[in-house]
């Protein structure tokens, strides 16, 4: 029997081609079966990407996706690049043409369709990660604060602990969010009435035209799991935090708390993208759901968690038409019994 690890790289193997040129002009059977697991690819992949030779960091053509999202659900890139740096970002920005582009964080709040998705996704899992030495100064209220500035590939939950370390408060709430700065800065990630926005002092993004632009917290607006950005978002690769001073033994306890609740109340041992529905005004998603006994319902391998009833999982080989189909008699459900309209938290990519 083989583990999944296995079963992933032999997967990835099946799909990974055999030419090392960059031309992707592939004609390939439709849809294939590795393993018992369907995987659906374009007909013909008509991209090419003949630029590629320029990038620095590694390049994964046809690459699965399903490992890059904590769902464990999506078909291939068409390529998927792991930027070394700035300059990286830049030269595909220049050159990729009308080729699509999606930044992909931890994958965290995603899902990526079974055809996967077409022209170029970045992946900042491997760059982006320092952390600079907190800033301190003093308000003129007398209190001590500092300025963390840290990359968009670190980790909210490292950043937290981190923050920690240095007995500074306001985001000890935000440890159990297990996605990158940069992800948390685009979804305003949020628990427990904390959210990035309130603590965001700036944000450095690269814009559609590759120049590299940091926005104060003035220029950003906040919504509930959004933040707006002047012109579109851009590539997010750095934010600078304003924390305060607090006691570190209070912000240590404060975490663990908070971790002990969501694993006593989260599906944190099977595959999930985190909340699925956004909480409608005055209730709680999870609530509602609960409430129409739809605590277990499954759609193929995809299920409304036993655990918390905002959160689907990926029972095994779950297609991301599972979930969506799930997601859909949610809606319906909850529309038809109680009149409210769900809107989704999680962010939906590619086909
Ligand atoms: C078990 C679990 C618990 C969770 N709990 C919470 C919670 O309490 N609160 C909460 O708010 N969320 C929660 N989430 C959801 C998720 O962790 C957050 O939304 C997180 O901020 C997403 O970050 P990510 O790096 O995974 O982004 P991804 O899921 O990879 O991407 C999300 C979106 O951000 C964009 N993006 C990511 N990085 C960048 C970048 N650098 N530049 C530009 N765009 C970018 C993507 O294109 C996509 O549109 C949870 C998820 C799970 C699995």
């Amino acid at each position: 029997m083989l583990n999944e690890a296995w079963k992933r790289r032999l997967i990835h193997i099946a799909h990974s081609g055999t030419g090392s040129e960059f031309n992707l002009k592939t004609r390939m059977e439709y849809p294939k079966t590795v393993l018992g697991q369907k995987i659906h690819q374009s007909k013909t992949m008509s991209h090419s990407f003949p630029w590629l030779h320029k990038i620095k960091g590694s390049i994964l053509k046809n690459e699965i996706l399903a490992p890059y999202t904590s769902i464990q659900i999506g078909g291939p890139a068409d390529v998927l690049i792991f930027p070394e740096d700035i300059r990286d970002i830049q030269t595909i920005l220049k050159n990729k043409g009308s080729q699509p582009l999606f930044t992909l964080g931890e994958g965290t709040n995603l899902l990526v369709g079974d055809r996967g998705i077409r022209g170029v996704v970045i992946s900042l899992k491997d760059c982006f990660k320092d952390i600079k030495r907190p800033l301190f100064f003093r308000k003129e209220t007398g209190n001590r604060r500092a300025v963390i500035k840290a990359g968009a590939g670190v980790k909210m939950s490292y950043l937290a602990k981190y923050a920690a370390r240095y007995s500074l408060t306001g985001i000890e709430h935000l440890v159990g969010i297990p996605g990158s700065l940069g992800g948390a800065v685009i979804m305003n990630a949020g628990a427990e009435g904390t959210e990035v926005g309130q603590v965001l002092r700036s944000v450095t993004r690269i814009t559609p035209d590759g120049e590299v632009q940091t926005l104060k917290r003035e220029e950003l607006s906040f919504e509930y799991r959004k933040t707006i950005f002047p012109d579109g978002e851009g590539i997010i690769i750095e934010a600078e935090l304003e924390l305060e001073e607090g006691d570190r033994s209070e912000i240590q306890n404060a975490m663990d708390r908070h971790l002990s609740r969501r694993s006593q109340t989260q599906p944190l041992t099977i595959p999930n993208s985190g909340s699925v529905f956004k909480n409608p005004d005055g209730d709680k998603a999870g609530r509602l759901i609960e409430s129409l006994g739809l605590k277990g319902l499954s759609v193929g391998n995809a299920g409304v968690s036993i655990k918390h009833a905002n959160f689907i999982v990926n029972k095994g080989g779950a297609t991301a038409n599972d979930v969506t189909r799930l997601i859909e008699h949610i809606r319906e459900e909850v529309k038809d019994k109680t009149g409210i309209n769900l809107q989704t938290e999680i962010v939906t990519a590619g086909e």
